[in-house]
């Protein structure tokens, strides 16, 4: 079988993974999720002229020559908290003691900050600081004006704008849904818990491990457990999966092995494309359709998949949840040693611990870069990509894809 370019690969994924259709969705679900509709306010916030501070509010005209050693003296009406309303009207020579975020009263256009008063006798204060019309006041519409567009389509919401649309009486904006992703584990030699092991068997990882890296892209992961090497059995977790989640995702049984059942099942019960990639490691991989449903077939050697994860299934759902941008950032790194590798037609990705030096990024080589030796790449938190060739020396520029955030390595 041919190698085909990593490119290709994933652009025939990603072209096979549409976008989901747009839901309502309560804004304490919506973290994360594409915004599938802009959002125009429909209402002024902040939604009156309030205080922006605690203090007094006067009428600015009252106060005009009020200094620290000449104070203004104005008979106090009333206290206002934010969440009231006043009726008494601020009046010549009088001032509402006000809270911040509590609605200026009528008649009074500025407020002195409770620190530049001083109480003076039961009904009165000392103003001891000139204001301007409109000082210490919060407009209303200053924030945010009827009829202008809050958060625009495509974007990816974030705390803050969760808490935007909150504010304009948004409670259900209109998301993408995150695609519920099924992780199925295949092989006759996987033991799934703490027993002795028996000869042959190895413990399974590859399961919890795909889970965590598609919860920790933003999707919502579900556990389909372990399948033995069984066509039957296989073929009914398949259905039973792409029946009750968005996409699968298998591990093991995709290459060319005497046991390979997954790519023997999905090649009878789907759609399916099997390829070989120019990279190392993950190189075969497979992807398709059962009952509409997207596929990713990715190797079992525990570092493949990791890899064939993070460089195909990704962007596929990534585009099912409906962002734009669907790859992992790749960054210029300097090599921190040589990453020594061999002409042979393919693209490698050397895991590496890419740290911030201080003026740019270095990227130093794990010790273990088998495919079988995840412990290593464990550690590792990107990607050096090495074009076919003889590898790059140490100081000589990289670009690594990132797996994780560079800032937070130990
Ligand atoms: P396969 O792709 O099924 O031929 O598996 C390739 C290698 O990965 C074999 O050494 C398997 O034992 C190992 N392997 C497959 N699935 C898993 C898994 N879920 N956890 C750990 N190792 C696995
Ligand atoms: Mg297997």
């Amino acid at each position: 079988m041919t190698l085909i370019p990593l490119g290709e690969a994933r652009g025939y994924v990603v072209e096979r993974c549409p976008p989901r259709s747009p839901v309502a969705r309560p804004i304490a679900d919506a973290l994360g999720c594409v915004l599938a509709a802009p959002v125009v306010a429909q209402e002024r916030v902040p939604p009156f002229a309030g205080s922006a501070m605690d203090g007094y509010a006067v009428r600015a005209q009252d106060v005009l020559r009020a200094r620290a050693d000449a104070p203004v003296r104005l008979r106090v009406v009333g206290t206002l908290a934010a969440g009231g309303a006043s009726e008494t009207e601020v009046g010549a020579a009088t001032a509402l003691r006000i809270m911040t975020g509590a609605p200026i009263p009528d008649g009074a256009d500025a407020v002195v900050i409770v620190e530049r008063t001083a109480p003076d006798g039961d009904d009165g204060v000392l103003i001891q600081e000139a204001v301007q019309p409109g000082q210490n006041v919060r407009l209303a519409g200053s924030d945010v004006d009827v009829g202008t567009e809050v958060v625009s389509l495509g974007t990816v919401l974030g705390p803050g704008h969760l808490g935007v649309l909150a504010s304009v009486g948004v409670r259900r904006p209109l998301v993408v849904p995150r695609p519920r992703v099924g992780v199925i584990s295949t092989g006759d030699e996987l033991v799934d818990d703490d027993r002795p092991l028996e000869p042959g068997q190895i413990r399974e990882s590859n399961r919890p491990m795909l889970l965590g890296m598609v919860r920790r892209a933003g999707f919502e992961a579900v556990d389909l457990g372990t399948v033995r090497d069984d066509e039957r059995l296989i073929e009914r977790a398949l259905h039973e999966g792409a029946a009750t989640c968005d996409a699968l995702i298998t591990s093991g049984g995709v290459s060319m092995g005497d046991f390979d059942i997954v790519k023997v099942v999905l090649g009878r019960v789907a759609s399916m494309r099997w390829m070989q990639i120019a990279i190392r490691p993950a190189k075969p991989f497979a992807f398709g359709v059962l009952d509409g449903t997207p596929v990713f077939g990715l190797p079992g050697n525990p570092v493949s998949s990791m890899v064939s994860f993070a460089l195909l299934a990704r962007p596929g759902l990534r585009r099912m949840a409906g962002h734009r941008s669907l790859d992992l950032p790749g960054v210029p790194a300097v090599a921190a040693a040589g990453l020594e590798r061999k002409a042979d037609g393919k693209v490698h990705f050397v895991r590496v611990r890419c740290r911030w030096n201080g003026s740019g990024f270095s990227a130093e080589p794990v010790v273990g870069q088998g495919s079988h030796q995840l412990a290593a790449s464990a550690g590792a938190n990107g990607l050096a990509v090495l074009p076919d060739g003889l590898g790059v020396p140490a100081g000589d520029p990289v670009t690594v894809v990132l797996l994780d955030d560079p800032f937070a390595i130990a």
